[in-house]
């Protein structure tokens, strides 16, 4: 059963660098999904949370190079996430930072209780740790060398007293969870991995920090001496800042939170924030939605070249809603991904340009040209209309199905069988030529009923992916809120007027730099 109301998060960036593609998809993905969520229940029952990681040892290395303080740097970095999110139209709802007040006293209330309730221990440890992951690593898992398997940098030997958090506790009623829900953890490939996670005793959780060596954290309540970072602070803020936190809000919303995270954080997400809350008797979220990896592809797009990655680039040029299109619909949800700017303008040219722009400037101009802009007809159902009819009508329903289950690139790929549906029906129907015989004058008509009834089922089935798009296109068929969402057949009624033409997506020459 679908629940009746929604929680989305990003991950909470880690906030030691500026914005790439990379972070983009992950907000690309969970964005349209929000919005698609928003049409489905309203938006008064969807919220969505993303926001910035900015405590720990890698951020404060981050700002000492930068030569600020670690708060500074902090603010600087955070800012840029917020104009990146301003400019691909994320439409969060709350963004949270972990150096607000407000989350750091509710992660002080969460640590106090799992502290109370006797799930958080004090001990001296001796380990092998990842400054990059923060965390300490058994032998078994690091690659030979001690070396780390996501920085394939050394783990060095640390001893020192700490808080820890019971994770062996909580291990079946994890798995268990994980075992009967199909969509705990998707794709199902993750699932299985963490699965695998969970088949061997865990070692306890490292949640803590003397402030000796690192004070850049949130204070312990029950020892003044410590500090935590990073996970254990981090995931709290998922919930930390939504208007109501009490323990009545948090059980009601924690069952229908979706997760949008990369895989990279599977085992953090999987295994750790679970059994975190557990620690407080909280239930567990309704699903992780794991994504793969974006590979930079091409000459000039090498990861390490820098601000050529900037995704607000892409949003000045080519325009908004490009970068969104082309990363939802290359990209298969849960598998790794190539980004080149070259494949990025062969899409731009041939899904954009020429499929959509050019058939709503088409279906626009001949509107203009032979009714002035008036709709005169009903849709119609000849034989020579059934087949653009059904692909109009199914438009919605089948785009929404693969959306539903995060498949992104085939709900797209459903709206680009429809517009490919319409331009081989203008050839087939040929209302240029029918256009030239008065008589024919009301077959034209009604074909062109069809289309910009069509357009307007596209538009709008589009909205959660490319938001200005549609609103453009809605625009210029003068469609307002109120008929946007009607099934096709249901919307554009004769003597509705629509506006002349204005070109979406004009082509791209490829050799022009
Ligand atoms: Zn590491």
């Amino acid at each position: 059963m679908p629940p009746e109301r929604i929680h989305i998060t990003t991950a909470i960036t880690y906030s030691n660098g500026p914005p790439h593609v990379g972070h983009a998809y992950e907000y690309l993905a969970a964005d349209s999904y929000a919005r698609f969520m928003r049409r489905k229940l309203g938006k008064k029952n969807v919220t969505f949370v993303t926001g910035t990681d900015e405590h720990g040892q890698k951020n404060r290395d981050a700002a000492v190079k930068a030569g600020l303080a670690p708060k500074a740097f902090a603010d600087q970095i955070s800012a840029m996430f917020k104009q990146a999110h301003a400019g691909l139209n994320i439409s969060y709802d709350y963004f949270v930072r972990t150096t607000d007040p407000v989350h750091e006293a509710f992660v002080q209330k969460m640590l106090a209780r799992s502290h109370t309730s006797g799930n958080i221990r004090f001990r001296e440890y001796e380990g092998l740790y990842c400054v990059g992951c923060e965390r300490f690593y058994t032998e078994k898992e690091l690659l030979p060398g001690n070396l780390c398997p996501e920085h394939n940098q050394k783990a060095e030997l640390l001893k020192e007293s700490n808080y820890f958090l019971n994770l062996e506790k909580y291990r079946d009623r994890i798995r268990d969870q994980i075992k009967r829900n199909r969509d705990f953890i998707r794709p199902e490939r993750y699932r299985n991995e963490a699965l695998k996670m969970l088949d061997e005793p865990l070692a306890d959780l490292c949640i803590s920090r003397p402030k000796a060596r690192l004070d850049w954290g949130i204070e312990l309540p029950f020892d003044a001496n410590y500090v935590t970072y990073v996970w254990y602070d981090a995931f709290w803020a998922y919930l930390s800042e939504l208007p109501d936190t009490s323990d009545d809000a948090l059980k009601a919303i924690l069952p229908v939170t979706e997760h949008f995270i990369g895989k990279d954080i599977l085992k953090t997400h999987a295994v750790y924030w679970p059994a975190m809350l557990l620690a407080v008797e909280l239930p567990l979220y309704r699903s992780l939605n794991v994504h793969g990896f974006l590979n930079f592809g091409g000459a000039r797009f090498s990861k390490s070249s820098g601000n050529v990655a900037d995704p607000l680039a892409y949003e000045a040029n080519p325009g908004p809603d490009v970068l969104r299109y082309f990363l939802l619909r290359d990209v298969v949800y849960g598998l790794d991904g190539d980004f080149t700017e070259e494949r990025l303008i062969e899409r731009y040219n041939a899904d954009l340009a020429n499929d959509l722009g050019n058939l709503t400037s088409r279906v626009l101009s001949m509107a203009a040209r032979y009714f002035d802009g008036e709709v005169t007809a009903h849709p119609a159902s000849n034989r020579e209309d059934a087949a653009i009819c059904e692909a109009f009508a199914g438009v919605a329903p089948r785009s929404d199905a693969m959306l539903e289950t995060l498949a992104f690139n085939r709900a797209l790929e459903v709206i680009w069988q429809a517009l490919d549906a319409a331009n081989k029906y203008i050839v087939a129907t040929s209302p240029f030529t029918l256009a030239k015989d008065p008589a024919k004058l009301p077959r034209v008509a009604e074909i062109l009923a069809n289309l910009l009834e069509g357009l307007r089922v596209v538009a709008d089935t589009l909205a959660p992916f490319m938001p200005v798009t549609s609103r453009k296109i809605l625009d210029l068929l003068a469609i307002g809120e109120s008929i946007a969402h009607a099934p096709f057949g249901q919307g554009l009624k004769p003597g509705h007027h629509v506006k002349p033409a204005t070109p979406l997506f004009p082509r791209i020459d490829a050799k022009r730099s």
